[in-house]
């Protein structure tokens, strides 16, 4: 590893430390602890979900219950495997409940993902679900109309696409969310 990388990971590990122990928001409190993200750091891609559910709360890890699974067999099908990105949410601890985490947690939780980034400097981020499309893009706008498609803010293309729960709960959007990676994957590749 050069000295560059080094000084990235070292930086990684530190943020994951301070995130750790953070209770700038509600969530904190009900839940086991902080999942920070994980993947491979140099990655040009990142993905960013809602926030952990259960079995990420209990393994301390993103995406590793039924909609992880499934995210990993897309990734794979699309080319993109798992452990070659970088995955994280956009809030760090479990909603109670796995509800949809509100305005006020995410936007306490985002200068973590910031700072992930700021680190990190993907060329493209992929947004897994409304919750992280309305707290990273715009809070009005419809999936329906927005999967799929780039957005340019700053130097990073900015898609979002169906979350893999979403799929798991209506198999109609197998077609559209594959079509969305197949996007994806071209453009990384590129
Ligand atoms: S969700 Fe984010 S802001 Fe809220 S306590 Fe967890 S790490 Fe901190």
């Amino acid at each position: 590893m050069d000295s560059v990388s080094e000084m990235k990971m070292n930086s990684l590990k530190d943020l994951e430390h301070r995130a750790k122990a953070c209770t700038n928001c509600g969530l904190r409190s009900g839940c086991r602890g902080v999942v920070f993200g994980e993947g491979n750091i140099d990655s040009p891609v990142m993905f960013v979900g809602e926030g952990p559910g259960q079995t990420e709360d209990e393994l301390g890890r993103p995406f590793v219950g039924k909609a992880g699974q499934l995210l990993d067999k897309i990734l794979l099908a699309a080319e993109l495997p798992r452990e070659t990105v970088y995955i994280t949410n956009i809030v760090k601890c479990r909603p109670p409940g796995n509800r949809t985490p509100n305005t006020q947690e995410m936007q306490a939780c985002l200068p973590w993902l910031r700072q992930q980034f700021a680190l990190m400097r993907p060329r493209f981020m992929v947004l897994l679900g409304l919750a992280a499309t309305h707290g990273i893009l715009e809070p009005n706008l419809k999936m329906g109309q927005s999967h799929g498609q780039w957005f340019e803010k700053g130097n990073v293309l900015i898609m979002p696409t169906y979350h893999p729960a979403a799929i798991l709960r209506n198999p109609a959007l197998r077609k559209p969310a594959w079509e969305d990676f197949q996007k994806i994957s071209q453009t990384v590749h590129e």
